[in-house]
């Protein structure tokens, strides 16, 4: 097979939003009423992939791990659960409104939406090494400014001219953008351009952005008034927080250990774009993995294990502090996408947010960002947000969230009073120099010294839909291999990893109008259908089939011809050919170990996580 150039990353997106359209993967919501912005349909194949998907993360994150137990909670849950968790007063989005074609922009999306818009890469032409190209920006602010960015004030506002603009720009030290560019246009001579945003979709001024909260409303029971408002969720963790207590209490779980729940989550947002990317529904797969505070494992353990590169993650030990559960969970999480053909370098890449990008909460946050055609994104975060959660709904509800251990009161009992007031010391100033009272310090040591403390936090929190875009635009190819006779042809496939491929294996008669052919390959797929998903397929000539089979991502296809009836001899009867999509090679297999052998290529090997 002949790798082809990777198309450009526009051409690639359009050519994968087509498949998905045209084979059954994603469709747009509503279409035959015009579509809903921000909301997505998975048809047979898109449900498929996404149920091996959540069941991947499931067996990964849940059943082959003793210490994390899973969650169902409902969608629509008290509100207070939302104010005391700070979405109400604080899970907004900056946006501008425009005053004059009124469309809505995230304020911190702006660049990526002129990026996209047709204008830019025009005007982008416009700037030369050696600044402005007058006469091409005169040609640019009547062809394309007039018909995309009518509300420009370069080309409405007669007070504006580009001389001033090509004069700024050369007082300008360092390189400026096509937006750079823009805001001149945008802006009044004498005003500083920096101070005006112009809108991408129209070139108008937009007025300062204001906070936009991204939850969803409904109303729960007959009167929607503001008595019995509620939210869709906006995602998943707090309902984990919420029940905390009773999963603690009626499991036999201890800590460390985790609780993971998949479903649906719901934001209002601004400017859903990217495909399934940013949609206002999808489905999330987070854990909450609860871990001791530091000072809790430093009085049971005798020590504290800080995190260094050389420490070896696989094994989770007693005495890891925080640092070393954060840096354990990005590895598991980089070695699940492993699992499934998504590999750090390759197609992933990490990203420690900065001390100033931190949620006040967090103590530190890994992004892990794919490389999706449109540029690299965010697929996962991983959170380490300390006792935030637990503490904001024990101080809100009333109910301690607290959790006993009596090896802790245990150890704390036989510790000398001495050596106990110099521990508590110790915390003091710790805690003395994150700003926190001593007061507060000392209530926290003598609680822990009867056994109880509030667990701290990891939260790995992965979207499901990014998730099936990213396996999606990473299997996506087009390649040349021979046809029927030989003769080179461009094909396109899916290079899904075979566990989370819609179909396992397509069963083909070689010919359909052959009854003992047709008889057979009926067998043949009953039988493994007990054990994959397999799909019978009998019309057109083979050589088609299998290209439909690739391009919708089929590992294997099992054909059975004129050998496995007999035919040719006793030899080959009761063998067929299996087809490799990736190698193209063809094995003939009994067909009574046709199960074993594909089941075994299909697995993904609970080891491989480890
Ligand atoms: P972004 O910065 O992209 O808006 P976020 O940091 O707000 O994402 P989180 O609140 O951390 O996202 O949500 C966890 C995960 O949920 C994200 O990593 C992403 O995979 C998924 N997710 C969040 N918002 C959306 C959305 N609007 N559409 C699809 N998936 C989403």
């Amino acid at each position: 097979m002949k790798p082809q150039p990777s198309a450009n990353p526009s051409i690639l997106m359009e050519k994968l939003v087509s498949l998905c359209k045209r084979r059954g993967f994603i469709y747009q919501s509503s279409e035959i009423y015009g579509g809903w912005n921000g909301f997505w349909d998975y048809g047979p194949l898109g449900a498929e992939l996404k149920r091996n998907l959540r069941d991947a993360w499931w067996k990964q994150v849940v059943h082959w791990r003793e210490d994390v137990v899973g969650l169902d909670a409902s969608i629509i849950m008290h509100p207070a659960i939302w104010k005391a968790s700070g979405h109400v007063d604080t899970f907004n989005d900056p946006m501008h409104s425009c005053p004059a074609c009124k469309k809505l922009t995230r304020a911190d999306q702006i660049l990526n939406i002129a990026q996209e818009q047709k204008w830019y890469s025009s005007l982008s032409q416009t700037l030369t090494k050696n600044g402005l190209d007058v006469p091409k920006l005169q040609k640019w602010l009547q062809r394309e400014a007039q018909s995309q960015l009518p509300n420009l004030l370069a080309i409405s506002g007669p007070e504006f001219s580009v001389e001033f603009a090509a004069k700024t720009i050369v007082t300008l030290a360092q390189q400026i953008t096509p937006f750079d560019l823009l805001r001149l246009l945008a802006c009044p001579p004498g005003e500083n351009p920096n101070s005006v945003t112009p809108c991408p979709h129209c070139g108008a001024p937009l007025p300062p952005a204001r906070p936009f909260n991204l939850m969803l409303r409904t109303h729960t029971g007959p009167i929607a008034d503001d008595s019995n408002l509620t939210y869709l969720r906006p995602e998943t963790a707090q309902a984990i927080f919420a029940q905390f207590k009773n999963v603690y209490d009626s499991s036999r779980v201890k800590v460390p250990f985790g609780i993971a729940q998949i479903g649906k989550a719901f934001r209002n947002e601004i400017t859903p774009r990217n495909f399934t990317f940013r949609s206002r529904e999808f489905e999330q797969m987070e854990l909450e993995f609860f871990i001791r505070p530091d000072e809790a494992t430093e009085l049971l353990t005798g020590k504290l294990t800080h995190y260094s590169p050389e420490l070896d993650l696989t094994e989770p030990q007693p005495d890891w502090a925080w640092d070393v559960w954060h840096h354990y969970w990005v590895r598991q999480r980089i070695l699940f996408f492993q699992t499934l053909g998504l590999h750090e370098g390759q197609h992933l890449e990490l990203y420690w947010q900065k001390p100033d990008e931190l949620a006040h909460y967090a103590k530190a946050t890994v992004d892990i960002l794919f490389r999706f055609p449109f540029g690299t994104e965010e697929l996962e975060g991983i959170a380490a947000r300390g006792d935030f959660d637990l503490s904001q709904h024990q101080l809100h509800s009333g109910k301690s969230l607290e959790i006993f251990e009596e090896e802790l009161k245990i150890k704390a009992a036989s510790l000398p009073e001495s050596d106990r007031q110099k521990f508590k010391d110790k915390v003091i100033q710790n805690w003395g120099n994150s700003g926190k009272s001593a007061e507060q310090a000392a209530a926290f040591c003598d609680k822990l010294f009867t056994g109880c403390y509030i667990p701290h936090v990891i939260e790995p929190s992965l979207g499901l839909d990014r998730l099936a875009l990213a396996v999606l635009s990473a299997a996506y190819a087009e390649d040349t291999v021979p046809d029927a006779k030989g003769n080179p042809e461009t094909r396109t496939v899916l290079r899904l990893h075979p566990s989370i491929a819609p179909i396992k294996c397509a069963v083909l008669p070689l010919l359909k109008n052959k009854p003992e052919l047709v008889a057979e390959a009926r067998r043949v797929f009953l039988l493994l259908r007990q054990h994959l998903v397999v799909e019978y397929d009998e019309a057109g000539a083979i050589g088609r089939r299998y290209r439909r089979q690739d391009e919708i991502g089929t590992p294997f296809c099992v054909t059975i011809d004129f050998d496995t009836i007999g035919e040719n001899g006793r030899e080959k009867k009761g063998t067929v050919t299996v087809r490799n999509r990736d190698t193209l090679k063809q094995e003939r297999i009994p067909i009574n170990q046709l199960v074993p052998y594909l089941l075994e290529r299909i697995a993904i090997a609970p080891n491989q996580n480890s």
